[in-house]
């Protein structure tokens, strides 16, 4: 099978197949090897790695990880690309496909079955309407992961690298800042995939940290004060966390507790760092 990213061979393939795009599975698959080149190297894969990817589409990237990869597991929602994966991917027998969506499939079973427990990584051109629960899922679940480097949509890579009091910051960006180090890779324009989406992508590599940067008492209280701060993020703190109605935090509590902390109690969430988020939890708790 001739090697695909190179965009006359991915079209030999649809046509071959007849196979037809589904937008509702956010495909738009990679047709520019340099691109490819890029990921594989951003995400320093090597001969010892387990790697995940999560849509294969085609088998695109899956070939460039098998390469330099000791095992890849590809998870693919959509019945029509099993066969042809079948028939791009028979050159290697390093690669195994999952039938599934990745939202419920156990990834800590596949650590196990396939890498003895030990820590994967994660490489993925993600359908872009399920980026941010794949990416809590993956951090939330507690898996052993090294790394992700995924392809997001450019405001999303954004998103997650930013600090408080730019318009993008919000609970995307403290979780993946509590648990990852953000960089972003390269910025890929539309004409790298076909079809094209209408937004700009960005690779971005997030390096899982062995310890958070922040220590809280309760993560999960922590994660539950930002999720409801930045889902009212034009009322100021106090309002949102009392609207919002967790821990019994009522409005008095947290005037104390933004008063301790030296904080105005007119301060909105967007202004908080993830180490006042961790503190502010602590005293409410
Ligand atoms: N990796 C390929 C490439 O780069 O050319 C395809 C990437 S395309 C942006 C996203 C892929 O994810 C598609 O193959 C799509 O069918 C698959 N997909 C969408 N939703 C999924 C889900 N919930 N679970 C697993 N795969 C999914």
């Amino acid at each position: 099978m001739a090697t695909l990213g190179i965009p006359s061979n991915t079209i030999a393939v649809l046509q071959k197949y007849g196979f037809n795009f589904q937008k509702k599975y956010g495909q738009n698959f990679l047709i520019d090897p340099h691109v490819l080149e890029k990921i594989i190297h951003a995400s320093e894969i090597g001969e010892d790695d387990c790697v995940l990817e999560i849509g294969p589409g085609i088998g695109t990237m899956t070939q460039y990880l098998a390469e330099n990869a000791k095992k890849v597991i590809a998870v693919e929602i959509d019945d029509h690309l099993i066969p042809i994966l079948k028939d791009t991917l028979s050159a290697y027998d390093n690669i195994t496909v999952i039938h599934d969506d990745i939202l419920k499939v156990d990834v800590q079973k596949l650590c196990d079955t396939y890498n003895e427990g030990n820590p994967i990584k994660v490489v993925a051109n993600l359908p872009y309407y399920i980026t941010t629960p794949i990416i809590m899922g993956l951090f939330e679940s507690h898996v052993p992961l090294s790394s992700i480097t995924i392809m997001v949509q450019k405001e999303v890579a954004d998103r997650m690298q930013v600090g408080p009091g730019t318009k993008d910051y919000g609970a995307l960006s403290l979780a993946v800042q509590y648990y990852a180090k953000p960089e972003i890779v390269a910025n890929v324009p539309p004409n790298c995939f076909i079809p094209r989406p209408n937004v700009g992508s960005a690779v971005i590599r997030l390096t899982r940290y062995e310890k958070p940067p922040v220590e809280t008492e309760d993560e999960k209280r922590m994660f539950g004060i930002i999720r409801a701060a930045f889902n009212q993020r034009r009322k100021t703190l106090v309002n949102a966390l009392s609207n919002a109605g967790i821990y019994n935090i009522t409005k008095e509590k947290t005037v104390q507790a933004l008063n301790e902390m030296g904080l105005s109690p007119a301060i909105r969430g967007e202004a908080l760092t993830l180490e006042q988020f961790a503190e502010l939890s602590d005293r409410l708790g």
